[in-house]
């Protein structure tokens, strides 16, 4: 019997190939990396830190990457709860060292809200409350999320893992601006991976968990500038 590894993510397109490769149950880990290696630019900690859960992740384990706007714990409540028993959580927040704009588009849409004071939907959906206290600014809330985010995973696991993947050493074609998103119930092992398989690489954006979790997950990436929701059948639901 392996372990139920819980990977969460943040639903931005820059690493939605991350998260397939990530569950790909079938590829061994030598074949992951080499992916990882088109992926990610080598000598860097988010790639070192990438290898290493890869390297850990055993062939008779059941991984479920589940993902949402933030890579938001809370915000899958009830997709966890389906799951159950849960060994590993796993968290992927991410960030841009270089340019703070091209970081998580989440934190940007909260940080907007804790500066104008606006306690709205999305406010509530990201747990706001929590962020205020140690709220500097912009680029200040990407370096608060992973540490919200393993708080709340304590919940399901006594030691969290977290990885910040910083999105400037990631390898990027020309970004072509169409982006879509594509909402998904979580399914183990290939469930990610198949359902996001025929997706154009960094255009999609990647909503994964059950249903009641997630609406206003679409409603940011609404926001965000999607040309279309679609599911996983490749339906327009937005
Ligand atoms: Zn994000």
């Amino acid at each position: 019997m392996g372990e139920v590894i819980v990977i969460e993510m943040c639903m931005d397109r820059r690493l939605v190939e991350i998260g397939k490769v990530l569950s790909d149950v079938e590829g061994t880990a030598n074949e992951k990396l080499r992916r990882l290696d088109t992926l990610v630019q080598k000598n860097t900690g988010t790639y070192k830190k990438l290898s290493d859960l890869i390297r850990t992740i055993n062939p008779d384990d059941t991984v479920y990457v589940i993902a949402n706007a933030g890579a938001n714990v809370n915000g899958h409540a009830k997709t966890l709860e389906h799951i159950g028993e849960i060994d590993r959580f796993v968290i992927l927040t991410h960030t841009d060292t270089k340019d703070v704009a091209k970081g998580c588009g989440a934190m940007g849409a909260l940080s907007q809200r804790i500066e104008n004071k606006e306690h709205d939907g999305v406010f509530e959906h990201l747990g706001g409350e929590s962020y205020l206290e140690g709220y500097t600014d912009r680029k200040g809330i990407e370096e608060l999320n992973p540490i919200i985010q393993k708080e709340r995973a304590k919940k399901y696991v006594s030691e969290p893992e977290i990885i910040p993947v910083d999105t400037s050493h990631l390898i990027l074609p020309k970004d072509t601006g169409v982006h879509v998103a594509v909402v998904a119930d979580p399914s183990k092992g290939m469930g990610y991976a198949t359902n996001l398989r025929e997706t154009p690489a960094f255009e999609t954006y990647a909503i994964v968990g059950r249903r009641e979790d997630v609406g206003v997950d679409v409603e940011i990436a609404k926001s965000l500038g999607m040309h279309e929701i679609i599911n996983r059948q490749r339906r327009t639901i937005h």
